[in-house]
């Protein structure tokens, strides 16, 4: 259950992404002799109301056949629902009426043509739920934060870009940054509300409250970050890893256009170590428990869904399900490989992390399952899943070994990524594995044609060779023991803990109140702490979460006789 919590997190930018194309938003539509009827613009007034009331005000043309589709707010993952807390949905004038069917997420609104429409309605948070919700609203008297599919729109903006205007009415002391800007009140840009991944509004988020805003000058162009919560990093802290991530993927890609970038820290109100992220329109945000000792959980999802701004967004799949092993596998391999360049990583965690993609593809009983049926699994099956990332992961590391043998050490992966960028992005392509294999031949020649088919389409077993980490890490043949937490992880209660298990025996019991939890990964070999609170009172109990059951798999140990030589590999 907290692995998928956890995974879900890294997955999250699939439903983000899913179907996207590279559609870019057209300019304003100019010449117009009334901007306000024309039928690209749409004007929001977002007022806060104590104690946790959004009201939208929306304006907006009508079509000109006199019937206009209007689609209501939904969830960030469910748009074909309406939000059951919008209310007081109000239309103004007398020549125009709303017919509503009462199901699904849209509504027609019928009046004169080209008439400006004026509708209001109000957000509240899904109070049955309870805590932070990073899909939902969360408004209270502190902070509100949303995400762009809260703003009802006219159906007409999924095919045709909007000029967007906001204006806020909030509180004087609040703060407010989204994917958009920070502390405007009025804010004008364009996009729009379809399915393409460039300029997408409802993959965007919006705060405001007791955010604690700085603006980063990253290369002549600005990035805004925006915390709030107590954490046991200081601000100054979190504000270096945004630059650094943020500067050292810029200059792999070699790719410093970017006119602005937003990210988001917001508390999360969970138990340690629970974690989510989206990648979004030109943003990201993590949410993550204040209670969390590890900021390199923060820099890891970071790093990871700021990748994908590149493999996902401007190097956008034709087919998603195809290219996941691309997708997330070479971003996941990135998301540590580039930190690792940039000297935020040191290298003993760099081979802990590829032991972990192995340990997760080994013991996976998917592990030979063809790229269709992974592709396919992804999302919908937590085994395929896993197979994307961590199998892709491993192709990522053998390919950037291979080019380097082939090219005497002149040549890597990243060289790799370059030309696929110019391929698909730079060139208004689509990414597809015929792209890929093409551009992997470039550099390996015809060896590229067996490698693809093994390592990618058949799923062949692929074992990790000796040099891949570079002359400072070497495989050696181990006998690990299986991962298992021992115990069903409810969401406060310790529950069907198995009684033969090393977490029954480090004392572990059914029933115990689960306080906090301390981990680094789902793998055998970091131990998992929690604390617990039962007639006894509460206590931290640590053990290693594994099985007697034992598989053997290839595993890098690290033996640095020579640092340089290790510093030059991956400098
Ligand atoms: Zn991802």
């Amino acid at each position: 259950m907290k692995f998928k919590f956890v995974f879900s997190i890294l997955g999250s930018f699939y439903f983000v992404l899913n179907g996207c194309a590279t559609n870019k938003p057209n300019a304003l539509t100019t010449g117009s002799a009334d901007p306000e009827h024309s039928p690209s613009v749409i004007e929001y007034v977002v007022k806060y109301e104590s104690p946790s009331t959004l009201e939208v005000q929306a304006s907006f043309a009508a079509d000109s056949s006199g019937t206009t589709a209007v689609v209501l707010p939904a969830g960030m993952y469910e748009r074909d629902k309406r939000y059951e807390k919008m209310s007081d949905l109000r239309l103004a004038g007398n020549d125009v009426k709303i017919d509503d069917p009462g199901h699904g997420n849209s509504i027609s609104i019928l009046s004169p043509p080209d008439k400006l429409i004026h509708l209001s309605y109000k957000l509240s948070p899904r109070a049955t739920q309870g805590g932070f919700e990073a899909d939902f609203p969360t408004i209270n008297d502190t902070y509100v934060h949303f995400n762009g599919s809260m703003l009802l729109h006219p159906e007409r903006f999924a095919t045709i870009s909007a000029h967007v205007i906001i204006n806020w009415d909030l509180p004087k002391k609040w703060t407010l940054a989204n994917s958009y800007g920070s502390e405007k009140r009025r804010q004008e840009f364009e996009g729009n509300f379809g399915k393409t991944s460039i300029g997408n509004i409802y993959d965007t988020v919006f705060v405001a409250g007791d955010f604690r805003v700085y603006s980063l000058d990253i290369f002549s162009h600005s990035v805004v970050f925006a915390v709030r919560g107590n954490w046991k990093f200081s601000d100054k802290e979190l504000t270096e890893v945004v630059r650094k991530v943020i500067a050292g993927q810029r200059t792999f890609w070699n790719d410093f256009d970017e006119p602005y970038y937003f990210a988001a820290l917001v508390p999360n109100g969970k138990v340690c170590c629970r974690i989510g992220g989206h990648g979004l329109t030109q943003s990201f945000s993590a949410y993550l428990s204040e209670r969390d000792q590890s900021l390199d959980r923060f820099t890891h999802v970071l790093s990871h869904e700021h990748f994908h701004h590149w493999t996902g967004e401007k190097i956008a799949p034709e087919a998603w399900e195809q290219t996941y092993w691309f997708t997330e596998g070479f971003t996941e391999y990135y998301s540590w490989k580039i930190n690792l360049m940039i000297g935020i990583l040191n290298y003993e965690d760099f081979v802990d992390a590829v032991n972990t993609a192995i340990y997760k593809y080994y013991s996976s009983d998917k592990r030979l399952a063809t790229n269709v049926e992974a592709g396919n699994g992804m999302n919908k099956e937590g085994a395929y899943t896993v197979l994307n990332y961590y199998r892709g992961m491993l192709v990522a590391s053998e390919w950037d070994a291979e080019i380097r043998r082939k090219s005497h050490g002149a040549k890597s992966l990243h060289d790799l990524m370059l030309s696929l960028y110019d391929e698909t992005g730079k060139s208004g392509k689509l990414l597809t594995n015929a792209i890929v294999e093409k551009v992997f031949a470039e550099y390996v020649g015809t060896e590229a044609k067996t490698r693809f088919e093994n390592d990618v389409v058949s799923g062949k077993l692929i074992r990790p060779s000796d040099d891949a980490l570079g002359p400072c890490a070497h495989v050696v043949d181990k006998k690990i023991n299986r991962y298992d937490l021992g115990f069903v992880n409810g969401p406060t209660k310790i529950s069907k803990l198995n009684p033969n298990g090393n977490g029954y025996a480090a004392g572990l019991r059914d029933g115990q109140e689960i306080l906090d939890e301390k981990f680094k990964d789902f793998v055998p070999w970091d131990p998992v702490s929690l604390q617990v609170r039962d007639q006894a009172g509460a206590r931290w109990i640590t053990y290693y979460s594994v099985t007697g059951d034992t598989i053997e798999m290839p595993m890098y140990i690290v033996d640095r006789k020579d640092p340089d030589r290790c510093k030059s590999w991956y400098q």
